[in-house]
């Protein structure tokens, strides 16, 4: 037999599998569709995905400390074999796994509190490298943070320069490496490079093909960061393109509008309204008006902490558009947000006799038909919806403002594309990350930035403790007390789905011990990305609307929903999320007139108390970013994901400074040349954008 046929209809002879970029991940082997799926998860489908999942970071000589010199209170990075293992009952029940690991230099005891099942994926001999602190426990201990198991014959690695990839359950360090070290030499030569070389050779960059060697098989330090560096100019480089792209069509013409000053509407609505403005909404809506009242196209971004009171401001700059007679469109990243804002906004505009039109993807045809009527009338109306206001078919005739809320959830593209429905439009972003000023403007090109620092007066500030594991069933007590009293509550998990490797309590598990148990009797809804928008979308109506008392959940509901009769937020393994994700979730609480609390549930490490600590201690959202951003880097900050690919896989906008700009520098020189690359040297190049963001190159139209 000379060979057999794959599924795929690609021929694979013996021993001799012909591998493409394209090939899906399952036919690899060693990859079955249970690891494919695992690997779906990473983001990699094909085998051209795997060879761009590259190491989070490296380990040698350098980094690793020799067991021996690791003392109580330090933090170190450890390699060594199993060789002694076992599993520690305690008097509270816990179960603890402990191996002993030795290198050359000495022994140490590793221990994980409450994962016995690690027993049955760690062998004796087994070469582990570990991170974590050294506390004193009987002798020195290290409590892992991070760990990989190299396996059991881990030959070579010992003097070289060991990748570290992100794993993920049900994908072993040894199946990814082996993978790559496998499919590496082949397939490299096949990645069609995306930067033509003049300007490779210019700024100094390894091919590609060469740099994804370099990141997965370095022989030094060196280059291993010489490899990291082409793939994050990759990244930043397409992020440069767009953002340069998208600012020049926007301001090509530059004319905007000049609007009339606010007259008549604006006095009605702070007539109306029912508090005072802020200080803050007060300056920074002026600040709006002005970019709005000169002829050129306002490009502004508004930072306001969750609950500061930005969609007022936007309501203010929208009744100078509809004043002047022209079109209002707010963008929401939700159907949700978006019907929210219409209620907030209908309310508002309700004496000024302005009744805002909503528009989203599920309306019905005979409501699309008068959408549409109604945006192609010259007459000046206010639409809130979602990306369905940005899409191909809705047509304004008028637009004078575009508003895109919690702007960080839409891609580059779509953000773009909604300002680009009008020749004219004045362009207002707003967000509740708040990013330091220096970094907006390196993400968003020269934009102005309006600042809302200043919360409205009257609220109660939020309680925020920490409680430890054993404080579990005294927590959940206190809020069945709290919905026995009327308040709603939400409990949230960093995962969906409990697995072995992790030990994580997840969403699904725990909802169902939830409702069977402290909240039997309670009506209990379960809401996480898996499930189907629809169905997501119900679940959270249902809970907005009284008619749940208690939401299980993974951090979708993290985007500025506002039910102020939930009182309580319990965020179980605090330690796993982003200090600015907390405060978003925190932020869905503490919105109505009760007094409203943020429990911190689970046992942490030093490290993660002392974050968490910061954490409960303020409420300013600004203070929260800064320590993020130095804590943890980038993170979630910017989780902008399209075909479930992040825009910064390799680069750190704030560390890459010096990169950042040569990208920008290269996107200006590329684009000066070519404005809409259709030379045929940026053919990959188009590929690439095309590849990374789904909707990229319609900004790169040509006719
Ligand atoms: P965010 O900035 O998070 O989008 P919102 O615009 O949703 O905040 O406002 C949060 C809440 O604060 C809303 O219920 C809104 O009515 C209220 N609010 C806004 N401005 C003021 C103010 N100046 N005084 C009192 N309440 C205000
Ligand atoms: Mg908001």
């Amino acid at each position: 037999m000379a060979g057999t046929r794959r599924r795929d209809g690609t021929w694979k002879s013996d021993g001799q599998p012909r591998i493409t970029l394209e090939t899906p991940v399952t036919y690899l082997k060693g990859v079955g569709p249970a690891r494919a799926l695992a690997f779906e998860r990473l983001g990699v489908r094909t085998a051209g995905d795997l060879l761009l999942h590259v190491p989070t970071r490296y380990e040698d000589a350098s980094t690793i400390t020799p067991i021996n010199r690791l003392e109580t209170g330090m933090d170190g990075t450890i390699m060594g074999t199993v060789i002694s293992k076992g599993i520690l009952p305690t008097r509270k029940g816990l179960k603890i796994f402990q191996a002993v690991l030795k290198d050359e230099s000495g022994m140490i005891e590793v221990a994980w509190p409450g994962q016995p099942f690690l027993d049955r994926t760690i062998e004796k001999g087994d070469l582990l490298l570990a991170s974590g602190s050294v506390r004193f426990y009987h002798g020195r201990q290290l409590a892992p943070r991070e760990w990989v198991n190299l396996g059991d014959n881990p030959e070579g690695l010992g003097g070289r320069v060991l990748p570290v990839y992100p794993a993920t359950e049900g994908l072993s360090f040894k199946l990814i490496r082996g993978l790559i070290e496998q499919h590496l030499g082949p397939l490299a030569p096949l990645v069609k490079d995306p930067l033509p070389e003049a300007l490779r050779e210019q700024v100094g960059l390894a091919p590609l093909g060469e740099a994804l060697r370099l990141v997965h098989m370095p022989a030094t330090m060196a280059e291993a960061l010489r490899g990291r560096d082409r793939l994050a100019f990759d990244e930043l480089f397409a992020v440069q393109l767009l953002q340069r792209r998208a600012r020049a069509l926007a301001r090509t013409p530059r004319n905007g509008v000049a609007f009339a000053k606010p007259g008549a509407l604006a006095k009605q609505l702070k007539a109306t309204l029912p508090y005072t403005l802020t200080k803050a909404q007060v300056r920074t809506i002026k600040e709006i008006v002005a970019d709005m009242l000169v002829p050129e196209k306002m490009h502004r971004l508004l930072q306001g902490d969750v609950g500061a009171g930005k969609t007022v401001v936007a309501v203010f700059a929208a009744l100078v558009a509809i004043e002047s007679g022209y079109q209002v469109a707010l963008m929401a990243p939700t159907e949700l947000l978006a019907e929210q804002h219409h209620r907030t906004v209908s309310a508002l505009l309700a004496p000024l006799g302005i009744s805002p039109l909503l528009v989203t993807g599920s309306l019905g045809a005979a409501a699309r038909r008068e959408v549409a009527t109604r945006l192609a009338s010259v007459e000046p109306v206010f639409a809130i919806g979602t990306n369905a206001l940005a899409q191909e078919g809705t047509t304004f005739a008028k637009l004078g403002l575009a508003i895109v809320d919690e702007q960080h959830r839409f891609g580059v593209a779509q953000r773009a594309e909604l300002g680009a429905k009008g020749a004219v439009t004045d362009v207002l972003l707003m967000t509740a990350t708040p990013i330091p000023r220096s970094l907006a403007l390196t993400l968003h090109g020269d934009l102005d930035v309006s600042v809302l620092d200043e919360r409205p007066p009257g609220r109660t500030p939020v309680t925020t403790v920490r409680r430890p594991e054993s404080a579990r069933t005294r927590v959940l007590e206190f809020v069945s007390r709290q919905l026995e009293s009327g308040r709603q509550a939400y409990i949230v998990y960093p995962v969906i789905e409990q697995s072995e490797k992790t030990d994580l309590k997840a969403a699904t598990t725990m909802f169902a011990s939830l409702a069977a148990g402290p909240f039997a009797g309670k009506r209990c809804a379960l809401l996480h990305g898996r499930l189907p928008t629809a169905e997501r979308d119900a679940t959270m109506r249902a809970f907005r609307d009284g008619a749940l008392d208690v939401l299980v959940a993974t951090t979708v509901i993290e985007v500025g929903i506002d039910v102020p009769n939930a009182t309580v937020m319990v965020i179980e393994h605090p330690e796993r999320f982003g200090l600015s994700q907390l405060h978003q979730l925190r932020g869905r609480v503490g919105r109505g007139a009760e007094q409203s609390y943020c429990i911190l549930l689970g046992d942490v490490g030093d490290v993660a108390a002392s974050r968490l600590a910061l954490f409960s201690a303020t409420e300013d959202g600004f203070k929260i970013a800064d320590a993020d951003l130095t804590m943890r880097g980038m993170g979630d900050l910017f989780g902008e994901r399209q075909h479930g690919v992040p825009t910064y896989r390799v680069a750190d906008p704030l560390r890459d400074i010096a990169l950042a700009k040569q990208a920008r520098a290269a996107a200006d020189r590329t684009l000066a040349a070519d404005p809409t690359l259709t030379r045929a040297e940026h053919g990959a190049l188009r590929a690439m954008l095309g590849a990374r963001y789904e909707t990229a190159l319609t900004l790169f139209r040509t006719g």
